[in-house]
């Protein structure tokens, strides 16, 4: 019996940092753990920048309302959960992935979670347990599955090298060529042949 694992951001929604460093017009948001390999440290920095700007969560969740995902990924995503049981595992954080859940006809989401201080800003966030998306894979073979993975990112490589299959999607060409023994795909059709497989 087989189960997917799915990243949602660069499979199946576009990068919201990203969309809110340009919608708030703070470059410095659009760092990712590419720039800054220590995530704690820049959760601190993305947290500080939204607390000196005014920005709260609900202007974020305004933001993310008007996100969609990206083009193609609900036909694939349904077409994908007709055949096998799907699970999102991201990092974000449920406060900001609702709205594109819904999009997406609310898959299982497993990530992370916001608190609010009695202003409205994001006061800290709250990890789930470390290593998240390889955790989940690792208890889906607990419980007797077969895992395949899909992602686009260095915080996917351990749920995909965990898994029994590991598929990348859509990489940056340096992550392409880092990780030759897994499958690359970077179209929806060649991602759902290469997860049924
Ligand atoms: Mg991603």
């Amino acid at each position: 019996m087989k189960i997917v694992c799915l990243d949602m951001e660069g499979v199946l929604t576009p990068e919201i940092w990203i969309r809110v460093a340009e919608r708030t017009g703070i470059r410095e948001l659009r760092l990712t753990t590419r720039d800054e390999p220590d995530y704690d440290q820049l959760m601190r920095r993305r947290l500080s920048l939204l607390r000196k700007r005014g920005i709260t969560l609900r202007r974020i969740q305004g933001i993310i309302a008007s996100m969609r995902p990206l083009a193609g990924a609900g036909g694939f995503l349904s077409r994908l959960r007709g055949k096998v049981p799907v699970a999102v595992l991201s990092d974000t954080y449920y406060e900001f992935a609702m709205p594109l859940m819904k999009k997406l006809g609310y898959p299982v989401l497993f990530c992370n979670g916001l608190s609010t201080d009695r202003r409205g800003f994001i006061a800290d966030y709250h990890l789930r347990q470390p290593n998240g998306k390889r955790e989940a894979v690792l208890a889906f073979k607990r419980m007797g599955f077969r895992v395949a993975a899909a992602g686009d990112s260095y915080n996917d490589l351990a749920m995909l090298r965990a898994a029994d299959r590991g598929v990348l999607f859509n990489p940056p060409p340096k992550i392409a060529e880092e990780c030759r023994s897994l499958r690359t795909t970077d179209s929806y059709p060649g991602l759902l042949k290469e997860l049924l497989r």
